[in-house]
């Protein structure tokens, strides 16, 4: 499906896809991912190697806190 697949840490692609499954778009810019949400008010970028190892569950619970959410 998209590019953004390759993300080169698994766990970080996982929460790729649980962005993409909600509905949210995601734009790879390069140095990071930047996820869109459907009413276009609402977006975060999604770091390719962060060094903190909660990242992923962070972002995952800052999704589920939009209100445009469908998770
Ligand atoms: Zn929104």
């Amino acid at each position: 499906m998209g590019y953004w697949r390759k993300h080169p840490r698994k766990d970080l692609e996982e929460v790729l896809v649980i962005f993409h499954e909600a509905g949210w778009l995601i734009e790879d810019s390069g140095r990071y991912y930047r996820v869109k949400c459907p009413c276009g008010e609402h977006q975060r970028s999604i770091h390719l190697t962060p060094s903190n190892p909660d990242y992923g569950r962070q972002a995952l619970n800052w999704l589920r806190r939009q209100p445009c959410s469908h998770t």
